[in-house]
């Protein structure tokens, strides 16, 4: 305890200042720095040794919240180069992708680092990411968003910049899950045979219908995947205030489709029959 107190707030450090309206700065600590807010000042010296929760105020008077950011409000605010995966579905990915300590995780794309940082998380240190992304520029911004996250990130992971689905992967057999966050996410299915193990999970987020039904079909095909599951997360927020108690009026209607499938033994699964319900 008395180790975070001295850890929040030093110089260094990453901290999120929230204004009176709700906007949120992230910023990391540097004694020689002054944030700059559009009524006065706030030299970074003013921030340093505050305890977390504080509230500091600029040469203007104008007043800041300063709290350390979590997992949800970095990846929101960090740079991007693609469509980050939101936290919302990124938290029914570690459950229903089943991502647990010490698991070997093969991911692709990386886009700007958002699924890959709670992945690491997931994993902890004694689990390895492996991280595979076509584009150079998108590659460089994920390794700086996770680098500026958690500096002490060592051989926990792995980024190889390319195209998982022409990659040769040194992988058979060792992978638990496969994460796939790609357009075509079925040119994988070879790559994901030979590389998970048995009963292993493949999970694919596509944005499109069209995406869902091409990448069952093609996990259908194959024999050997089964359990084969796809639904969508919708997450409202509510205002809570003495006369009202309602749903939000915005909402993020729709990000994608998320698809489980588990590797099994050739033509284990039982066949499918359809309810009476269905017809
Ligand atoms: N999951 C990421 C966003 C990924 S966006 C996040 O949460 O931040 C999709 C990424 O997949 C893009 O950056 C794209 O360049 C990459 N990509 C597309 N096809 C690929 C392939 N075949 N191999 C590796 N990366 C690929």
């Amino acid at each position: 305890m008395r180790q975070e107190l001295e850890k929040f707030a030093s110089e260094g450090s990453l901290v999120i200042l929230i204004d009176r309206k709700g906007r949120q700065y992230l910023i990391r600590l540097d004694s020689a720095n002054i944030f700059h807010s559009h009524k006065g000042t706030l030299p970074h010296t003013n921030i340093i040794g505050v305890r977390e929760g504080t509230r500091v105020a600029t040469s203007e008077g104008m007043e800041f919240l300063v709290i350390s950011p979590t997992y949800e409000e970095y990846a929101l605010k960090m740079p991007r180069k693609a469509t980050i995966i939101y936290p919302k579905d990124i938290g029914h990915i570690i459950v229903y992708g089943d991502i647990f300590p010490g698991a070997t995780v093969l991911e692709a794309g990386v886009g700007s680092g958002a699924l890959t940082l709670m992945l690491l998380r997931a994993v902890g240190p004694h689990g390895k990411v492996i991280s595979y992304e076509i584009r150079e520029e998108a590659a460089e911004s994920a390794w700086k968003n996770i680098h500026n996250f958690v500096p002490d990130i060592t051989d926990q992971w792995s980024l190889t910049i390319g195209d998982i689905t022409t990659q040769p992967l040194p992988l058979e057999r060792i992978v638990d899950r496969i994460i796939l966050d790609l357009p075509e996410p079925w040119e994988v299915i070879p790559t994901a045979l030979d590389a998970l193990v048995d009963g292993g999970i493949f999970l694919a987020y596509v944005p499109t219908t069209l995406q869902v039904q091409q990448v069952v079909e093609a996990l259908q095909k194959t024999d050997v995947f089964g359990m084969i599951s796809t639904f969508e997360v919708m997450h409202r927020n509510w205002d809570v205030s003495p006369n009202s108690v309602r749903p939000n009026h915005r909402m993020v209607a729709h990000t994608g489709f998320i698809t489980t499938a588990r590797k099994l033994q050739p033509g284990a699964e039982f066949p499918r029959t359809r309810k009476k319900s269905q017809y």
